[in-house]
Order: structure tokens, then C-alpha cells, then sequence
């Protein structure tokens, strides 16, 4: 089967919406601009020409398919048969670069020579930086200026790779103002700019499109997982920030009435303390860079429906809102969602790094951190799929720290 026709297996949203979330709720400005869009994605996710030179580049510049790899030591310690989607291992290090190869290839078709994104903890800012320099064109990223002096060596890198970074000192000079700066840069130069968004998140068809392209992590899995175990897993664990890949992992089992889907959100010190990222577990309903979703909100009089601040040891984790298909998938049942705290997911690296030699993401670490509830679930003979989202060299500084303070009394 090609690209194009197992991409048209997944769901799409129905007037731009996953049931009652996601949407367009943007300035009247840029509605032109979301139309070119979603029209543009619509004509690409269905043109095999788009997905051989999608395909391509996955292959050869990112290594894919990324491995399915058996985790015995740790299969034993958990009590189930537990199988690693390592997109660790792709070229920088994560999933974030299969969905801006996608993104880029789709600017290019649209004759949008220059690509734009804004980051927080800078990861999506690498893997923006990383395809622009691919491409040869140029890019800009904006980054909270509180959040450009935190992540130093991500601003580093992306200024290695070519990119502008724009330091943003409006608002709490931290993402939710990193995004208002894109969107009025892509308000003011629509002609020529792509802004490339992170996550499933944002206003449609952005959920839809990053979903798509983050599929290939459960397509390839299935077939993976077909040839080693000659079934269908019985369920599939993943990490959620904004949530592209858990979305990514999910997608393509959806359908699989009989695959349980679980999504780790981070609890950061524990949700009743209020320093968390539990937007699907603690949040509620509301507004947020462009849809509608779950969201943290502030609960004081004062502030009371005010977007609250995330809390949680992995930056990439740390977003008060979260992807309107993951909200669709909570409320009708179809996924559930838990959460992990800072100290719970520090235990997971530790775990996989000790049973298996890998050290993953914190953000990662905090699926791993979920799979004893899981494997109560599915008991021993039960196959369960990880995605392995990243590699953790970026987070030793924050597990060394971490780690020393534990042991000081
Ligand atoms: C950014 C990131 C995440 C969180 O983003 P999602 O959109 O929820 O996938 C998770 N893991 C790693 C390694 C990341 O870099």
C-alpha cells in the first residue's frame, strides 16, 4: 500500500473539528492564510509525488523506519512483553523532525521560501533549524527571552544551523508569547512564510496534519510488530506534551477496537500542588493558540480562566494545552490519560537506562514510568508498544542536579 492510501485510512476531522474540539479560532487576518493551508494539505496528503519525497528524505536523512525493539530485561521486570519505538535514534534525536521534513516539503509545493516556528524549550526550534538548513532557506524562530537564557545550547545549535532566533520580552517572555510573535510575523509576510507549528496543536488543520505526518511512528510500528509478534499489541504507551507523538503512535490503531491507548501526561510535583502539566487530567475545557482544547487555567478570583503556567522537569512536557484530538479521544473513551511526577519519571530513566542501556528523554521517561499500571492491565503475556520520543543527552545537567540533590540530606 502506498503513503498516500494508508494516510487516507486515518481519521479526518469533520468541519475542522474532533468532535467538539479543535477549530479555527484565530484573527479574521489570518483566516486567508489557514485556508491556503488546509487546502494545500489536502491536495499533498493524498499525492503520492508529496509522499515520495516525503518517504525520501525520512529515509535517507532521517533513518527511518526507526527500530521496534524487544526490551526483554525490562519486559521481566515490568511483567509484560514491552516493545521500544525508538525515535531516539532518529537524526537529532527525536520525533520533531519527521513532522518539519513534512512541513518543509509542503512549503516548498507552496512556494514558500521562507519557514518560521516558535519554540520553548527549543527542541522544535533544532528540528525547524535542522530542515531550513536542509533546504537552504531561510528561518526565524521565536523564543521567550526568559526561555532563551534556560536553553542556551538549543539557542546554540539553532544559531549553528543558520536560523535567527528573536528573543520575545512581551508577556511572561515565555512560549504562549513566543506564539503570539509568530503569528503576527505570519500575519504581516503570508506571501512567502511558512510557519511551521511543533505539535498537534494550533488551529486546523495544523492537529490533522502533524497527526498525519507523525503517523509514520504506529504505521510503521504495526507492520514492525506484525513481522516480530504476528499480531496487534494490546496496548500502546506514550509521553504527552502537546501531544504529537502519542497522536503519531495512536493514529493508525484507532480503529484496532481491542489496542488500549495511554497517554502520560506530566504531574510535575504532583497535580494537587498545582505545579503540574496534567492538562487532560486537571485542566478544562477552553481556548488556546487557535483551538479548542483542554487547558491549564488559572483558579484564583483574581485570574480565574487565565491560561495557568506548566510545571515539569522535561521542558518538552511543560505546555498548558494540549492537542484538540487527544481532548476527542478523552472524552469519548477511547484513550485514557495519566500522570507521572518529576520524581516517578527520573525512576523511568533510571530503569531503562539500568535494564535496557538506553537513556531516554525525561519527557520519555515519563511513559516508562507508566508501564507497571499498564502492564497490570494487559498482564504477562500482553504485548505493550512505547514511544521511545527522544534520547536524553539534552536532559543529563537536569538528571545530574536532580540526582545530586536526592542523595544530599
Ligand atoms: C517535544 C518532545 C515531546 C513532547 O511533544 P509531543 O508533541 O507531546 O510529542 C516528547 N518527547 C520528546 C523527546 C520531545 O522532544
Amino acid at each position: 500500500m502506498s503513503t498516500a492510501d494508508e494516510i487516507a485510512q486515518l481519521a479526518e476531522p469533520i468541519g475542522g473539528r474532533f468532535g467538539e474540539f479543535g477549530g479555527q479560532y484565530v484573527a479574521e487576518t489570518l483566516m486567508p492564510a489557514i485556508a491556503e493551508l488546509e487546502l494545500a494539505w489536502r491536495a499533498a496528503r493524498s499525492d503520492d509525488t508529496y509522499w515520495a519525497e516525503v518517504d525520501g528524505l525520512l529515509a535517507d536523512y532521517v533513518g527511518r523506519p526507526s527500530r521496534l525493539y524487544h526490551a526483554r530485561r525490562l519486559s521481566a521486570e515490568v511483567g509484560a512483553e514491552v516493545y521500544l519505538k525508538r525515535e531516539d535514534l532518529n537524526h537529532t534525536g527525536a520525533h520533531k523532525i519527521n513532522n518539519c521534513i513534512g512541513q518543509a516539503v509542503l512549503a516548498r509545493r507552496m512556494g514558500k521560501r521562507r519557514l518560521i516556528a516558535e519554540t520553548g524549550a527549543g527542541q522544535h526550534g533544532v528540528a525547524t533549524a535542522t530542515v531550513a538548513a536542509l533546504f537552504g532557506v531561510p528561518c526565524e524562530i521565536y523564543m521567550g527571552a526568559e526561555d532563551v537564557v534556560r536553553q542556551a545550547l538549543n539557542v546554540e545549535r539553532m544559531r549553528l544551523l543558520g536560523a535567527t532566533v528573536h528573543p520575545v520580552e512581551s508577556g511572561t517572555r515565555t512560549l504562549k508569547d513566543a506564539m503570539n510573535e509568530a503569528m503576527r510575523d505570519w500575519v504581516t509576510n503570508v506571501g512567502d512564510t511558512f510557519y511551521l507549528i511543533g505539535s498537534v496543536a494550533g488551529p486546523h488543520p495544523y492537529p490533522w496534519m502533524v497527526r498525519d505526518l507523525q503517523s509514520v511512528i504506529g504505521r510503521e510500528a504495526k507492520v514492525q510488530l506484525r513481522a516480530a509478534a504476528g499480531r496487534l499489541p494490546d496496548a500502546l504507551v506514550a509521553c504527552v506534551g502537546g501531544g504529537s507523538n502519542a497522536a503519531g503512535l495512536f493514529a493508525p490503531f484507532v480503529g484496532d477496537a481491542s489496542v488500549r491507548l495511554v497517554g502520560v501526561e506530566a504531574a510535575g510535583d504532583g497535580v494537587a500542588t498545582g505545579r503540574h502539566a496534567a492538562t487532560l487530567g486537571a485542566g478544562r475545557v477552553g481556548v488556546l493558540h487557535g483551538s479548542k482544547s483542554y487547558v491549564l487555567t488559572h483558579e484564583d478570583e483574581a485570574r480565574l480562566g487565565q491560561i495557568a503556567h506548566a510545571h515539569s522537569i522535561s521542558a518538552g512536557l511543560d505546555y498548558p494545552g494540549v492537542g484538540p484530538e487527544h481532548a476527542f479521544w478523552k472524552v469519548s473513551g477511547r484513550a485514557t490519560y495519566v500522570a507521572r511526577t518529576d520524581d516517578e519519571a527520573l525512576a523511568g530513566l533510571e530503569r531503562l537506562a539500568r535494564t535496557e542501556g538506553i537513556l531516554c528523554a525525561l519527557e520519555t521517561a515519563h511513559a516508562i514510568a507508566a508501564l507497571d499500571e499498564v502492564a497490570s492491565l494487559v498482564g504477562k503475556a500482553g504485548i505493550v508498544i512505547v514511544g521511545l520520543s527522544g534520547r536524553g543527552d539534552k536532559d543529563m545537567v537536569t538528571v545530574a542536579n536532580r540526582r545530586a540533590q536526592a542523595v544530599t540530606p
